[in-house]
């Protein structure tokens, strides 16, 4: 089961459960959501994962060389 959050085009939000993310489509497309406090049929999942589409750090970049003498001898040889 999915729980999403919606949203009619009157700014009421609402959950509503859905077994999966087809059944969200069939029953939008039968016009079978509707608002619980207008009635509103212009419903919308609301956007209710801000971390999604987040994209990733980038990497690290490899740490000075510590060793005197040079980065031939240090675990990081040949990155920097
Ligand atoms: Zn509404």
């Amino acid at each position: 089961m999915i729980l999403y959050s919606l949203r009619c085009s009157h700014d009421h939000h609402f959950d509503e459960w859905f077994s999966n993310s087809a059944e969200y489509d069939t029953r939008k497309a039968a016009g079978e959501l509707t608002c619980p406090e207008c009635g509103d049929k212009d419903v919308a999942k609301a956007i209710m994962a801000p971390n999604v589409g987040k994209s990733r750090p980038a990497p690290a970049p490899a740490p000075a060389c510590g060793t005197p003498m040079g980065c031939g001898g240090c675990a990081f040889a040949g990155q920097h």
